[in-house]
């Protein structure tokens, strides 16, 4: 028994298919450029922030988080050519909303001692101010060792609000 879910992604991934063109794109990104941005279900990345299929890498994780993100922008840049990021993060966002040491006691009464014992010292990364937030983020990947200073950075904000994204620096 297919779960609701599942039924859906058969059911609306037939009709994309049955109208689906874009086979022949390369690999690497034509617009050379990487997103990394929050895995929020409000945000629409492809129309709110204008990438077309093919265009560009889009790395979503909780938060927009460039720690976390840092694997997947090495392999953009220095296997599939990426030369520039852009770091959206979102007004509203979870990661605003609790600490690191909520997040541990919620996985203590939830998953027990052992998954307590996994998780332990892991940090969630919450931030308790948006346009810090991103500024470290921007900060941390302009320090990084990892990304070369040819790579442009820039940070911004998406209202879920307004559907607006405002550039932070
Ligand atoms: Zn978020």
């Amino acid at each position: 028994m297919a779960t609701p879910t599942q039924a859906n992604l058969k059911d609306k991934n037939a009709h994309y298919a049955s109208n689906f063109k874009e086979g022949q794109l390369a690999l690497p990104p034509a617009k050379k450029y990487a997103v990394v941005t929050c895995m929020d279900a409000r945000i629409d990345p492809a129309a709110a922030y204008g990438i077309n299929l093919g265009d560009a890498h889009v790395i979503r994780n909780a938060g927009g988080n460039a720690r976390d993100a840092l694997r997947s922008l090495v392999i953009s840049e220095q296997l599939l050519g990426t030369n520039e990021i852009l770091l959206i993060k979102h007004t509203g966002c979870g990661m605003l909303t609790f600490k690191n040491e909520d997040a541990h006691a919620v996985v203590e009464k939830n998953l027990g001692a052992a998954g307590q014992q996994e998780l332990s010292g892991l940090d969630f990364q919450p931030f308790p101010d948006l346009e810090k937030a991103v500024e470290d983020d921007v900060k941390y990947l302009k320090a990084s060792k990892a990304i070369p200073d040819s790579i442009m950075i820039s940070g911004w904000v998406y209202e879920v609000e307004t559907g607006k994204v405002n550039q932070v620096l």
